[in-house]
């Protein structure tokens, strides 16, 4: 089929025409730019047909095209593993915002999913980092994007729980930072949602269970704490003292506690 043939389809099913191009270019390899001026370029309709007829049951794009852009840089992403999201850079800015005003060295992320806080983090400061998370895939993935750009040598990637398996180096870390799980269970999730897994997301009848864990079991004392929560869990951790900072559509979105003073 044509590249031509290829957008009509998408068009016809209500599909943005950038999407079908990404596809297009995921199976041809060719680049955008090539593929709008050459609109009879040929190419295997079978490939075009698996990919459209996922996409058209919601799979996310990004999944289908093995790539997310996020703050600076393109991660890999695959099914298993959630796909990083807008609002989760404003967790990158303010962490980096802190790691220069306090010279921060040693970053520990909780939950790295693809990597893409931590890397991020990384490529922008000469910090050393120290990431968790319970899922095997999860890790396996970061460890890909850390791969990919060239800070595996700074990052020490580890499985399990929290931060416990850094419990040797937990006195080193000086900043924590994480984008748990926060919807609450009983959440209607978007159609393409559903496709991203369950324990990256759900945190409990009230969305608050990891912020709960985490605190009652760990001493903070001499770190800075710094997470990404839901739009309605500011009041939480503004009882408790934190600072709460809003996204850019106005919603409580990162809170940080100084534990030093
Ligand atoms: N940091 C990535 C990002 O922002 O795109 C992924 C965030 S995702 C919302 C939460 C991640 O935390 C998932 O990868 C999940 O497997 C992991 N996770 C959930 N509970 C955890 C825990 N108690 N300890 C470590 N990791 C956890
Ligand atoms: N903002 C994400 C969503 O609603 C949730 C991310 C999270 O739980 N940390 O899809």
């Amino acid at each position: 089929m044509t590249v031509y043939e290829a957008l009509k389809i998408f068009k016809d099913r209500g599909l943005p025409e950038l999407e079908a191009y990404l596809v297009i270019k995921k199976i041809t390899g060719k680049t955008k730019e090539y593929l709008v001026i050459h609109p009879e370029y040929q190419f295997c309709e079978k490939n075009f047909f698996d990919l459209l007829n996922k996409r058209l049951i919601g799979f996310p794009l990004a999944y289908l095209l093995n790539e997310k852009s996020f703050y600076k840089h393109n991660f890999y992403v695959e099914e298993g593993v959630l796909i990083p999201r807008p609002e989760t850079e404003l967790l990158v800015e303010n962490a980096l915002k802190i790691i220069n005003k306090e010279k921060i060295k040693k970053v520990a992320e909780i939950g790295v999913g693809s990597g893409a806080v931590i890397i991020s983090i990384l490529l922008e400061r000469n910090c050393i980092g120290f990431g968790t998370d319970i899922s095997k895939k999860a890790l396996e993935i970061a460890k890909k994007n850390a791969k990919k750009f060239n800070v595996l040598d700074r990052l020490d990637l580890r499985l399990g729980k929290f931060l416990e398996p850094f419990k040797n180096e937990y006195d080193e870390i000086e900043l924590i930072v994480s984008n748990p799980p926060y919807v609450k269970n009983n959440s209607d999730l978007q159609k393409e949602v559903m496709f991203e897994p369950k324990e990256a997301l759900l945190g409990g009848e009230d969305g608050l269970d990891f912020y709960r864990e985490f605190l009652s079991s760990y001493d903070l004392q001499g770190k800075i704490v710094i997470m990404e929560i839901g739009h309605d869990q500011g009041d939480f951790f503004r009882k408790k003292g934190w600072d709460v900072i809003k996204d850019y559509s106005g919603n409580d979105r990162i809170v940080i506690k100084d534990f030093r003073r």
